[in-house]
């Protein structure tokens, strides 16, 4: 983009969340070329990532505790580290968020800057030197009173209610020790009996990861590229491993991994936080409409 009037700070959701700014769908780790070595592949442009809406945020706040993990993870953490966030409180409510349940209405770290509209006018914080250095550009702009923070306090408020187009009758903190009875429910036969396994869940999904290296080698046949690209677990070859065994080849068993890792696995990674923001892209995106996580927890919750 390179006209700020081609910005809309309005939107309700992007289709695809802002993970492939730092985790690219199609992602170069390494070249090679024979008598020579190989070289890593590291980009490390600085970019300014403008827009991102308060459960993305959270959502980047878990990748980056994901991809730092152990040795890290230096394509992810370079670009990371090369981006300026600005996020902006929603406006619009998109057709099937849930993050008023989910606790990712606002965010109060990870970004740079924040912007909320208040009374057709946008207040900006900044949190870091980077946002600073943004917002020195505003220097005659005035500073926020009171008056304006308890505005913007009203904004919160009233999304944490808005944002909520699903009713989530089992809190998340409950995820988890729910999932530890939930084996063998019966839930996950009957929604896999619809699913396609088309991966469109986990492709729009910014907490979703997984990603699969490949090597290419050139038509020179002396030189290629090592790459990875993203993965989902609810397609069929996900699990496939070498002996042409698949060890979750039912997509029953897929189905049910999917929501362990959203409300148990990953979040036994990063200090119990649900790996599920409450975006919603999921729910919009799966055709079969089976893949919302609301309906499933509150199946759990309600026994069988
Ligand atoms: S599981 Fe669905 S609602 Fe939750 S973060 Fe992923 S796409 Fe969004
Ligand atoms: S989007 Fe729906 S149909 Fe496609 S894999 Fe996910 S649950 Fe199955």
């Amino acid at each position: 983009m390179t006209k700020a009037t081609n910005l809309r700070l309005d939107y309700d959701v992007t289709i695809l969340p802002p993970k492939s700014f730092f985790q690219p769908q199609n992602e170069t780790l390494l070249s090679f070329q024979r008598g020579k070595g190989y070289r890593s592949v590291i980009e490390t442009e600085p970019f300014l990532l403008l827009g991102v809406h308060p459960y993305d945020m959270v959502a980047i706040t878990q990748m980056d505790e994901i991809f730092s993990q152990g040795n890290g993870d230096v394509h992810y953490v370079s670009r990371r580290q090369n981006a300026t966030i600005v996020v902006v409180d929603v406006e619009n409510v998109s057709p099937d968020v849930f993050a008023g349940h989910m606790g990712t209405y606002k965010v109060e770290e990870g970004w740079d800057v924040l912007l909320t509209k208040v009374a057709d006018q946008y207040l900006v914080e900044s949190k870091t030197e980077r946002g600073a250095a943004l917002m020195s550009s505003l220097a005659d702009v005035p500073d926020a009173d009171q008056g304006w923070l308890e505005m913007r306090q009203l904004v919160w408020e009233r999304n944490k209610g808005r944002l909520r187009r699903h009713e989530l009758e089992a809190e998340p903190s409950t995820w988890p020790d729910l999932l530890e009875e939930a084996y063998d429910h019966p839930i996950w036969e009957e929604k896999a009996k619809l699913c396609f396994s088309c991966g469109s869940c986990n492709l729009v999904c910014p907490t979703c990861y997984c990603f699969d290296v490949r090597d290419e080698v050139h038509w020179d046949l002396v030189s290629g590229e090592r790459f990875r690209v993203w993965d989902g677990c609810m397609l069929v070859n996900f699990a496939k491993v070498s002996g042409n065994l698949n060890f979750r080849k039912d997509e029953a068993a897929r189905y049910r991994h999917r929501y362990y890792r959203k409300g148990k696995y990953v979040p036994s990674k990063i200090g119990g936080q649900i790996a599920c923001v409450g975006c919603g892209r999921c729910i919009t995106a799966c055709v079969a409409k089976i893949a919302n996580p609301v309906e499933v927890f509150n199946r759990l919750a309600g026994g069988r």
